[in-house]
């Protein structure tokens, strides 16, 4: 077992929108809720695990998700992101980076998604490889007021650490 020096953490922040439109599906951490509504985008548009690529990214200063799978580039359509999520995860321990934590809040009107937590920190350790301890997941509404409150997207803020092992 490698020791790592305290020194060497580093923090990252992330932070995605996207709209909601009728006939979509609603994917977020890596898991399909049932919904009326859906995600608009290039991919499958999971708000949650796109903060968090980016949150992980920054923590690493290796740019950002746009940067690395750019939405113009057709082998991204319809990806899962998770499938994202893994290689930036990749990218991280190619560079000597293992994962303290992430700690992600999603900001959706309806519907809850509270009784997906689970199954969503679950997808996510596993994209990363990681123990799902270590992914902390976090819902509120917008209490009707702006975007969010008026059901007309969804965002998404992530925090990352890691740690250079
Ligand atoms: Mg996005």
């Amino acid at each position: 077992m490698k020791s790592a020096d305290p020194h060497n953490a580093r923090t990252g922040y992330g932070y995605d929108v996207h709209r909601l439109v009728p006939g979509r599906r609603l994917v977020l951490g890596g898991v399909e809720i049932p919904s009326d509504m859906g995600l608009e985008g290039h991919s499958d548009a999971d708000v949650l695990v796109h903060a968090i690529c980016d949150a992980l990214l920054g923590a690493a200063a290796l740019g950002d998700i746009g940067t690395h799978f750019p939405n113009t580039d057709p082998q991204y359509r319809g990806i899962s992101s998770l499938t994202l999520l893994s290689r930036v995860g990749n990218l991280l321990d190619a560079e000597g980076y293992g994962l303290l934590n992430i700690d992600a809040m999603v900001i959706l009107e309806s519907p809850r998604i509270l009784p997906y937590a689970e199954a969503m920190r679950t997808a996510i350790a596993g994209a990363l490889g990681v123990s799902p301890a270590l992914i902390s997941l976090k819902a509120t509404t917008g209490e009707g007021l702006g975007f969010a409150g008026r059901g007309e997207g969804a965002a998404a803020h992530a925090v990352a650490s890691i740690i250079r092992i």
